[in-house]
């Protein structure tokens, strides 16, 4: 589905895209800002990264960073990743979660 996404066949609301990655609202938001950060190469889930992906992780790491900024969650934002069907992904490509906009909990449910 992420594939899709990212190749524009499916329409969703991008907000940041580079040659790595490619952002997008999600559509079930859990916050007032929650967005979908997702690599253009296609992986399965974070495990199945390589030490090949290390530049990939970061790139996707500083999408978060900018976006943070560009939507002023000054006051805290959670970067997550589900690693896993028990962990709660639901998506079988890697994806990273920007949350923020609320006070959010500690630990996560
Ligand atoms: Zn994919």
């Amino acid at each position: 589905m992420f594939c899709l996404i990212v190749s524009k066949e499916i329409k969703s609301d991008i907000v940041f895209e580079n040659e790595h990655v490619s952002a997008f609202k999600d559509i079930n938001p859990q916050a007032p800002v929650h967005i979908l950060i997702v690599s253009k190469k296609h992986l399965k889930s974070l495990a199945e990264t390589g030490p090949e992906d290390v530049p990939l992780l970061g790139e996707m790491q500083r999408a978060a960073v900018e976006l943070a900024a560009r939507y002023k969650l000054d006051d805290g934002f959670r970067l997550v990743v589900n690693n896993g069907r028990e962990a709660g992904q639901s998506v079988d490509h890697l994806h990273y979660h920007l949350l923020g906009g609320r006070r959010l909990k500690w630990p996560p449910g």
